[in-house]
């Protein structure tokens, strides 16, 4: 007996990403295809965050430990850079759940450009929804967030920056 996609998904979707524990990668999106071959051979398609992430190793590591468990003795994971993963496919349930861990998501689709003007966008606070917030550094707890600061409830936090 073949296990459905559909159980995988729900595999998959009990792993959480090595960085921001309260989302998975499956809500992540970096899950890109999923080839049930037979009983024990499955390939998947994974599409890198950043490149150089340091997390992508560890879902691949995590991917590979959950299937085993489940009977796949042959597991190919194919890396897929094209079309690039953007924060546009970040689930919009998984960014409320970052609001509530204290990280911004990212607050726009990868089609607002106002970075290329060099206006930066206003990020709200994700405690107190304060717009009055303040770049402290391009690089926060990872490569992937920069680090801010409310002015009002003087909170640090991170923000997960659009790509
Ligand atoms: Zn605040």
């Amino acid at each position: 007996m073949s296990l459905s996609k559909e159980h995988i998904l729900s595999l998959l979707s009990e792993i959480p990403d090595p960085e921001i524990p309260v989302i998975t990668i499956l809500e992540l999106g970096v899950i890109r295809d999923i080839l049930v071959i037979d009983d024990t051979n499955i390939e998947l398609k994974i599409t890198p965050t950043y490149s150089g992430c340091p997390a992508m190793k560890q879902i691949e590591d995590d991917v590979r430990k959950k299937l085993t468990e489940h009977g796949f003795t042959s597991i190919t994971i194919n890396t897929i850079f094209s079309p690039p993963w953007t924060t546009d496919w970040i689930t919009p349930q998984a960014k409320e759940k970052l609001r509530q861990y204290g990280i911004a998501p990212p607050e726009t689709t990868t089609e607002d450009k106002s970075w290329l003007t060099g206006k930066t966008k206003a990020i709200a606070c994700p405690r107190c929804k304060s717009l009055n917030t303040k770049l402290i550094s391009q690089f926060g707890s990872t490569a992937c967030k920069a680090l801010y600061q409310c002015n009002d409830c003087l909170e640090p936090f991170d923000y997960f920056k659009c790509i």
